[in-house]
């Protein structure tokens, strides 16, 4: 089976730790290649940890961190960069934040604890409310899919596919609930494979609170279907959505009703 899917919450972490020493330490700015070969990756995959530490820093009002880092070639920062490339004032600000006072926001709790939580919710569901609280948006997000993967044995629930890489736990009810503990709920997920995720969420594929499948064109009537389409789409209309083995983590059929009265 291939790899684990990339954690960009993780590579933010160790790049929030790579890039705040070098702020207190008054460090002149990396290069992309120099930061991404110190926390193990290719240069060009760091745009996406950037974004995150970057989003970040104008979410809470700090200076951009991502002025420490500077192209090679240009020695400015990249076009990901909401600040201004070049600018003094702009790295003068992330020298001058006291970034030791300042907890690692990408690592508040370490996989195994994140882990550990997913346990307990496929266990006990009803334990979604406690911990909702204490989980920051992207440890909520890692901890139902954990939970909701694991509660399908890890294949889609209605095609079986089984690649790591493109294996998603869908909401039923969207994250942005105000029921906040819906966000990590393992009964209000269904583990499916990119393409099914995405026909569930533009509504080509109803799942019914009797578990069944539905196709929102059972006799490929819209349009020319080649055999894959058909294979992904069509075949399955009819057919009973694959449920974890424990009754007790079975999509709820309240939400499931929710959704298709929405
Ligand atoms: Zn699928």
């Amino acid at each position: 089976m291939p790899q684990e899917p990339v954690d960009h919450e993780h590579r933010a972490g160790l790049l929030w730790d790579v890039l705040t020493n070098a702020a207190k330490g008054r460090r002149p700015p990396l290069t992309y290649k120099a930061a991404a070969t110190s926390i193990g990756i290719h240069h060009r995959p760091i745009r996406y940890p950037l974004e995150l530490i970057q989003n970040h820093c104008l979410e809470h009002g700090r200076p951009r961190l991502t002025a420490l880092l500077v192209s090679a070639s240009s020695g400015l920062q990249g076009r990901g960069f909401l600040g201004e490339p070049g600018s003094e004032r702009d790295l003068e600000d992330v020298y001058l934040e006291n970034w030791q006072n300042i907890p690692n926001p990408f690592s508040d709790l370490q996989q195994g604890e994140l882990r550990a939580i997913a346990e307990v919710l496929t266990a006990n569901p009803d334990a979604a409310d406690k911990y909702v609280s204490v989980l920051s948006r992207g440890n909520q997000q890692r901890v139902f899919s954990k939970a909701v993967l694991h509660a399908y044995g890890h294949r889609c629930a209605i095609c079986e596919m089984s690649f790591p890489c493109a294996l998603q736990a869908a909401h039923i009810v969207p994250f942005g609930d105000p029921r906040r503990e819906l966000r990590i709920d393992p009964r209000n997920g269904i583990a499916l494979c990119a393409n099914h995720h995405r026909f569930f969420d533009d509504g080509l594929i109803k799942i019914t609170p009797e578990y069944q499948i539905v196709y929102y064109d059972p006799k490929g009537k819209d349009g020319s279907y080649s055999a894959v389409d058909a294979a992904i789409s069509l075949a399955f209309h009819g057919k009973p959505l694959r449920l974890p083995k424990n009754p007790q983590l079975h999509p709820s059929r309240d939400l499931l009703k929710e959704r298709l009265e929405d």
